[in-house]
């Protein structure tokens, strides 16, 4: 971008595009554009905003998470914000946030990272107190969120009530909820027999079905959880696990239903090869995956690191190139 007017004319344009988009896959759960289109116009956003810093301002779509939670919903105020992750579209950008780490650490040793599969649904808080399930929330714009308590507990693998006896007092478990890709299909056959809408893809239909005022409807959806982190915890730290993975490993305990393609890896050299192995999983799981997760996996690095305006700096989601298929159901989905 060649001079400070071009580039605060291009900065509006693009905010006002995005923050349209956010809006209608967000707040609608109805997205006009392939995933691809938005993420090719956000990063453009970023590398001006990064070129010209003295125009970027905290209501720039590239500061902030999600989209306003839909007002017919009481809502939730998260303790500990909901975070989304910075984007990886290449090998050279995992090396990068590799040593942006080792910079900021002051320290060149291998850092070990939770790989995890980035799934394609809703993030979602559950809050158990004593053991029982008292809340659920959605992300909504990091900070506030929408009550949908009556929503998850129709979901059949969320525990209502945790096992055992070694967890927290006061403990928030966050995950994604997701539609698997048969589901989605049924679904959306009996839609289109019904002449309702249908869903422009399982991301959507998850959001959609988990958002409804009338949790009869969430119940009759195909919806699954898979925990990737723990929130907010009150009492019993101590016997938390030191590591991300080990910690994970504990939701598994009380009973949380975890990802199957959980790895842990040493180095960002090691994190490459479980993306490609992942990336060749792909096709024949039951649910989508955009991309998978890399978390610094010691829980003290990860305290060390802290967070920027809309994502921590110990995690990154390193994409998958994004699915023709999606860029055509969109299509479909759209013509009028
Ligand atoms: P994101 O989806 O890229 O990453 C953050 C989210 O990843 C978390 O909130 C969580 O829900 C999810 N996640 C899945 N697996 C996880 C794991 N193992 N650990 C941690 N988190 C995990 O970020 P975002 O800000 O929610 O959304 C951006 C995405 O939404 C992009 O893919 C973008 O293309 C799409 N989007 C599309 C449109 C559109 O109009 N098409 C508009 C807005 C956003």
């Amino acid at each position: 971008m060649a001079t400070l007017s071009a580039a605060t004319l291009r900065i509006e344009q693009l905010k006002s595009q995005l923050t349209e988009y956010n809006y209608q896959y967000y707040v609608l759960d109805n997205p006009t554009v392939p995933d691809a289109e938005y993420d090719r116009l956000l990063l453009e956003l970023m590398e001006i905003e990064k070129e010209f810093p003295q125009l970027l301002s905290s209501d720039s779509p590239s500061q902030k998470v999600g989209g306003k939670p839909l007002l017919q919903f009481a809502q939730v105020e998260h303790e500990v914000p909901m975070l989304s992750l910075d984007n990886a579209f290449d090998e050279e950008s995992m090396l990068a946030f590799e040593k942006r780490m080792q910079d900021r650490l002051k320290r060149s040793d291998v850092i070990s990272y939770s790989c995890e599969p980035k799934l394609d649904g809703l993030a979602v808080s559950l809050l158990y107190e004593n053991g029982k399930l008292v809340r659920g929330a959605t992300r909504g714009d990091g900070r506030v969120g929408e009550n949908i308590t009556a929503n998850v507990r129709t979901i059949r693998n969320i525990p209502l009530s945790l096992r055992g006896d070694s967890f927290p007092q006061r403990v928030e478990v966050r995950g994604e909820v997701i539609m698997t890709r048969d589901g989605f299909t049924k679904l959306n056959n009996k839609q289109a027999q019904d002449g309702k809408k249908v869903f422009a893809n399982p991301r959507n239909a998850a959001a959609g079905s988990l958002r409804q005022l009338d949790s009869r409807i969430t119940a009759a959806r195909p919806l699954l959880f898979f925990t990737y982190s723990l929130g907010l915890v009150e009492g019993e730290q101590e016997s938390l696990a030191q590591t991300h993975s080990g910690r994970l490993q504990q939701l598994s305990d009380w009973g949380l239903p975890l990802s199957k393609e959980l790895d842990v890896a040493q180095g960002a050299v090691e994190c490459l090869e479980y993306y490609k192995k992942i990336a060749q999983l792909r096709d024949s799981l039951n649910y989508d995956i955009d991309g998978v997760v890399f978390k610094a996996d010691n829980i003290a690095l990860q305290e060390e690191l802290g967070f920027v305006a809309r994502a921590p700096r110990w995690a990154i989601a390193h994409k998958f190139p994004a699915q023709e298929e999606m860029t055509l159901v969109l299509d479909v989905e759209f013509q009028v």
